[in-house]
């Protein structure tokens, strides 16, 4: 029996949708009453409340359309070390937000799985106040080691059967992705996805969403500087031609896909002279990021979401590292707040801007052609 189709009904609320109904959207190039060329959703992973108002501002600003995405650990940090606690609370912050938006939001639980007990527990929770979940069984997390197909497949299906009638989209994960995201997320190997598998996993499990793995690395190292990954285009369109075949509905997903900005490096590196602080200045100095010519790549074979987080968490780092290196006696948290938050606001802007995501629900705020992100001013 075939899994359970998606329900298009559902009615979520005010202003928020699936995240696969938004990167449909942005696959088949839809904006507005326009339809042109496909563009990217960002997904950008949220640790904190800030980081909420400023991924919602960015959305704001530009009239894109928003995933936010948080991880088990994310949930873990809002909640005070209760997942649960964490998933009730950003449920309500952002049903709230998205109230006041003019724009459409989807919530994303990242890096769940049906495997172990907690994981089990935690995308139950996220089925019923989001609106979409990842179920990445292609690892035990618990055991260190990748599942078989078979495990990945039954465990992956079970999560569109609960969460699809409710209209809550799915993303499987197929293949192991190296790198470093989170205390949950860790792989020292990496395997590529095979095609034959990808056929069996899209057609038995159902999801619309699915997470190949194609060269990419989670983590601020990706590579070495002079040697970065280099991802494979060429898999990647194949993989987009049997998924095509199943269903011209389904999407991919890049993990571990975050770009670096040079200026960020370049101000944070600056600024540790100042404070002379040395110990961290080879640190900064060895961060890689994938190049974003071949995410550009990876969008023309229907990668329509780009996980994006470490650049984020270094634009953030940097802009504290020059807050204190201005003055460190101020005693306001708003000071070196109003500092970070600036700074991710225009960090998110710059993402959505690189993968086309902008004027969907209304016409950006700003003029995009002559955006500048610098922490420099
Ligand atoms: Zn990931």
């Amino acid at each position: 029996m075939s899994a359970p189709s998606l329900n298009k009904t559902i009615n979520f609320p005010e202003n928020m949708r699936s995240a696969h109904e938004l990167i449909l959207m942005a696959k088949n190039g839809k904006k507005g009453n326009h339809a042109g060329q496909s563009y990217a959703l960002p997904a950008f992973n949220v640790t904190t409340y800030d980081g909420v108002q400023a991924a919602c501002e960015a959305f704001e600003t530009l009239g894109s359309s928003g995933v936010l995405a948080f991880s088990n650990s994310a949930l873990k940090h809002f909640g005070h070390g209760d997942a649960i606690l964490g998933l009730e609370t950003i449920h309500e912050i952002v049903k709230f937000r998205a109230k006041k938006s003019s724009v459409q939001i989807a919530t994303h639980l990242d890096h769940g799985d049906n495997i172990g007990e907690h994981g089990r527990k935690v995308i139950r929770g996220a089925i019923e106040m989001f609106t979409s979940v990842m179920a990445d069984n292609s690892t035990d997390h618990a055991n260190k080691c990748a599942t078989s197909l078979k495990v990945n497949m039954d465990a992956t299906r079970e999560v569109v059967e609960l969460a699809h009638p409710k209209g809550v989209s799915v993303e499987g994960e197929l293949g192991v992705l190296a790198g470093v995201e989170d205390e949950d997320t860790h792989s020292e190997i990496s395997t590529y996805t095979d095609p034959i598998e990808l056929k069996d996993f899209l057609t038995n499990t159902g999801v619309l969403l699915l997470a190949p793995t194609i060269g990419t690395m989670h983590g601020p190292n990706k590579g070495k500087p002079g040697d970065k990954v280099k991802l494979n285009i060429e898999l990647a369109h194949e993989c987009l031609k049997i998924a095509n075949e199943i269903n011209n509905e389904i999407i991919f997903v890049a993990h571990g896909a975050s770009t670096l900005y040079p200026q960020v490096v370049e101000y944070a590196i600056k600024n540790l002279n100042t404070l002379g602080l040395n110990n961290d200045l080879e640190t900064w100095k060895n961060f890689v990021g994938t190049d974003w010519d071949q995410i550009k790549g990876l969008i023309g074979a229907g990668f329509c979401k780009i996980n994006t987080d470490t650049e984020n968490r270094q634009t953030y780092l940097s802009a504290l590292i020059g807050a204190i290196a201005q003055t460190s006696s101020k005693v306001d948290i708003r000071y070196y707040e109003k500092t970070t938050y600036k700074a991710l606001v225009d960090s998110y802007i710059q993402k959505l801007i690189m993968a086309g995501n902008y004027g969907v629900w209304h016409e950006p705020k700003i003029n995009v052609s002559e955006f500048k992100f610098n922490l420099n001013v």
